[in-house]
């Protein structure tokens, strides 16, 4: 009997790429093949790769070097490995990935990896020695259209929580990201097609879902009456699916705030109070910096509407500190602003220029002192998470039951505020929700026991 072919994907960065690293899996699975945590019984490696993140180029050729001694080992055994860059560094990057680094058979851009069965098919039938394919065009056809849908079994065993690709794509242009340039113009999928894969993953058994976007409340996918539809009428349509119970939604951006995607917060149980608002700076001389386009008022005044349509939300955000120009005076912007809106958790980090972008030609911060102000920030936004974690203490919050904890017995779970929870509970609690006494909290972690569901769960009744 022949050996099943194995692919071994390692992913880096987001959630979108968690995400498109489980499609690219799908859309092998008719192709014959097999998941493998195993790099070294692989046939195929996909590195999908990310680069919002410092030094991700160099980062990506170490990784090829650690893999390529891998495809060594497997020809000394008479066996090929191919090693395929996907994602935005190879969108970025596409051909030069090929000429530096000779290991690599395939690169595949973030919106193309829909192909990536002819193109395997390609490189192994025709076993041209040193064939490349560079494929990094934005295709005209919607890769979401052709994409084999996972198995039951494959869905299962991915667990009960999410991830659903909704948006794509960015047309704000912040002069630090790359975003634009990798994933291109923001495109929306239709709210019938996001329907029936959320259906197809409610049948198999999960319970929530994260709709993901790089720009999520910017969606204008179409409706079923064939007109642009938001993010809000789309939360409306899924909260109907039935077993979905949790409903949440990432990335935002404060521009795109609407009137209506805070009712649905006020309207919908299963949409969580738990609002992912990146602000990047507190001062409003960096945010036109940043061409944010959005002052710090209006983002404060963006938290308020939230806070009025639903008195229980929480937020995190993302932070950039040491932007070109930033002074103590800037800096201090954001301090100030961490303390007014108080959030639950957040993502810092010291500014780092990407290649082609228009702040990497503006004058740097020095190091020193970014990283000076990263601890500064750092410091703040853990004194409110743990205010706001430790707030718990003696409450009863209802937790979605996820998957076993590392001790016998125990369960992992999270609380609509996104907080793990650990449990003591029978794996056949796993994917209900239950409500939880809490009665401790670690670093990153509360710890609780199941109560009877007479105790009102804390997100119907707490106030900000
Ligand atoms: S809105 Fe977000 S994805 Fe778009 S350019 Fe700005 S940081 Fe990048």
């Amino acid at each position: 009997m022949s050996r099943p072919r194995k692919v071994h994907v390692k992913s880096f960065g987001c959630q979108m790429n968690v995400y498109d690293s489980h499609r690219m899996a799908d859309a092998l699975a008719p192709a014959g093949f097999i998941e493998t945590a195993r790099i070294d019984d692989a046939d195929l490696v996909i590195l999908n790769t990310c680069n919002i993140r410092e030094k991700a180029v160099d980062k990506l050729y170490s990784e090829i070097g650690r893999v390529r001694e891998f495809k060594e080992a497997a020809e000394r055994d008479g066996r090929r490995m191919l090693i395929a860059v996907a994602g935005c560094v190879a969108q970025a990057e596409g051909q030069e990935i090929v000429r530096r680094a000779s290991a690599v058979d395939l690169v595949v851009g973030s919106q193309n990896y829909h192909r990536l069965p002819g193109m395997i098919a390609r490189l192994q039938d025709n076993d041209i020695a040193g064939e490349k394919i560079v494929d990094t065009e934005f295709p005209a056809e919607d890769k979401f259209d052709v994409l084999a849908a996972p198995s039951r079994s494959t869905i299962a065993k991915r667990g009960i929580a999410a991830f659903v690709t909704v948006q794509e794509g960015c047309d704000k242009f912040c002069t630090f990201c790359v975003v634009p340039y990798t994933r291109g113009a923001e495109v929306s999928r239709a709210v019938g097609k996001i329907a029936a894969e959320v259906e197809r993953l409610a049948a198999a058994g999960v319970r929530e879902v994260t709709l993901i976007g790089q720009n999520v409340n910017a969606y204008h996918g179409t409706g079923a009456d064939g007109r642009p539809a938001t993010l809000a009428q789309l939360l409306r349509r899924l909260s109907d699916v039935p077993g979905i119970v949790r409903l949440r939604y990432t990335t935002s951006h404060p521009l795109d705030m609407s009137d209506d995607l805070i009712a649905a917060h006020r309207d919908l149980p299963a949409l969580m109070p738990y609002v992912h608002l990146p602000v990047q700076s507190g001062s409003d001389r960096m945010l036109a910096a940043m061409n944010r386009r959005h002052t710090r008022r209006h983002y404060l005044d963006a938290i308020a509407r939230l806070r009025a349509g639903r008195a229980d939300l929480a937020f995190s955000s993302d932070f950039i500190v040491g932007f070109p120009g930033e002074t103590e005076d800037d800096f201090r912007d954001t301090l100030t602003l961490v303390d007014e809106v108080g959030y639950a958790g957040a993502y810092t980090f010291s500014y780092s220029p990407r290649p082609g972008t228009p702040a990497a030609e503006m004058e740097p911060v020095p190091q020193a002192v970014s990283a000076e102000r990263l601890q500064r920030l750092q410091a703040v936004i853990t004194r409110h998470q743990r205010s706001f974690n430790t707030s718990f203490i003696g409450r009863t919050v209802d937790v979605l039951l996820e998957k076993p904890g590392r001790l016998p017995g125990q369960l992992v779970g999270k609380t609509p505020y996104l907080q793990t929870v650990q449990v003591m509970a029978g794996l056949e609690l796993i994917g209900s929700v239950e409500p939880v006494a809490i009665t401790g909290t670690g670093t990153n972690t509360l710890f609780g026991a199941i109560t009877m569901p007479a105790h009102a769960p804390v997100f119907a009744t707490a106030g900000a």
